[in-house]
């Protein structure tokens, strides 16, 4: 049997993956590469893109969010370095090491956890310490390094921390730097604390894309690019100050294509209402395409009556608001369109292109929310 046709599916670039690496590499210059593959690789497909970055050498470990998003990442095959990004639960540290992942620790009771289960089972663990720097949210602050470091000593199979890290809180939505240096500062403050105390991390990350891309103080032993590692720029600033820097324009290609069908085509009057809340009236007499994707799939319900697809590399109007399951688009100007007809939701159409960027801008989100919510069940297929 002929298996069946997906009426909804992405479509992944493996050559713009690999060329994203590359120009990251070389911004890195030999740092070691951590690439985020947390949020199903923001959206692309977990299996698929660490499949794909198995083939590539130069990435020695994965950084998720989850345990099970670690799981995944083995099952697929991924037998190199796995960085915990996110917490585990106290009672789950066996599962951390089974799987051989480095938990960057943000609290003393879990620290104390692993260290039990790692003496328990007689297996070296290895850990990273998220340093408190300014964005309040995990990490730990100077009073409480001492009481780290006894952990660390108590727990003979922890053997010290092998790294160190901390996230930035102002580097994506503005031009201007401080408090990314304040942090940073605050980075290289807390690190020294740690050598004094006898737990001097080798590893050292802070870098996220946008510091990446743009502070080399920031880039230390290892980096952690997410979602430039897809084709995206953090944010239009992060863009303008890479340029401002003398940056070459064209170092990220986008990765992933989203792409429907047209599963029905119908004339509606003039004066007819549209959809739920009857949000859209037509002016004259329309031809409408159905489309069997709503904002369960991730199209997002702010984009109703703003968004555009491309159907024959033209943009139809969406029209009244988006479903759970359906979406309605105008295609009254478009010539030929016809039942099956390939619809692009992000992509390129002959020389036409939405970006997830745009779409972002019309529902009133940023690039990322756009990606990440991308529903997990639609097939994903490797192309070039
Ligand atoms: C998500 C995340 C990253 C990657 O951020 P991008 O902006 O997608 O590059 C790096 N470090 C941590 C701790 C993260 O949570």
């Amino acid at each position: 049997m002929k298996s069946p046709r997906s009426l909804q599916w992405i479509e992944l670039s493996r050559s713009a993956l690999y060329r994203n690496l590359d120009s990251l590499r070389r911004l890195a210059h030999g740092r070691i590469m951590a690439p985020s593959v947390k949020a199903n690789a923001y959206g692309h497909g977990l299996s698929e893109i660490t499949r794909m970055l198995s083939a590539r050498k130069d990435v020695a470990y994965l950084s998720v969010h989850s345990l099970e998003e670690a799981i995944v990442c083995r099952q697929s095959g991924w037998k190199r370095k796995i960085m915990l990004l996110g917490p585990v639960a106290l009672d789950s540290m066996d599962a951390v090491i089974k799987h051989k992942l480095e938990p960057v620790i943000c609290s003393r009771e879990h620290l104390e956890a692993l260290g039990k289960a790692a003496d328990k089972r007689r297996v070296m663990v290895q850990t990273h310490v998220k340093l408190e720097t300014g964005t309040n949210r995990q990490g730990f602050v100077d009073k409480e390094l001492s009481g780290v470091a006894r952990i660390y000593k108590k727990h003979k199979y922890l053997g010290g921390p092998l790294g160190a890290s901390t996230h930035f809180a102002n580097i994506e939505d503005t031009t201007s730097h401080e408090y990314a240096q304040f942090q940073l500062d605050n980075f290289n403050r807390l690190t020294g604390v740690m050598t004094k105390l006898g737990i001097k991390p080798k590893l050292r990350h802070t870098a996220s894309s946008a510091a990446l891309i743009l502070f080399d103080k920031t880039r230390f032993e290892l980096v952690r690019p997410g979602l430039s590692t897809y084709g995206h720029w953090p944010s239009k600033e992060t863009y303008l100050s890479y340029r401002l820097q003398g940056g070459k324009n064209s170092i990220l290609s986008p990765v992933l294509s989203w792409k429907t069908r047209v599963t029905q085509i119908k004339e509606v009057p003039a004066d007819s209402f549209i959809g739920y809340g009857c949000t859209y009236r037509t002016t004259a007499p329309t031809r409408l395409a159905l489309l069997p994707i709503g904002y369960y799939d991730g199209y997002d319900r702010g984009l109703s009556n703003q968004a555009y697809v491309l159907i024959r590399g033209k943009r139809a109007p969406v029209r009244g608001r988006i479903c759970m399951n359906l979406t309605m688009v105008d295609v009254t100007d478009i010539k030929g369109v016809r039942l099956e007809d390939e619809v692009t939701l992000i992509g390129t159409d002959r020389g036409e292109t939405l970006s997830a960027e745009q779409l972002a801008q019309w529902a009133g989100t940023i690039n990322y929310e756009i990606l990440a919510r991308l529903t997990p069940t639609a097939p994903r297929s490797i192309v070039r």
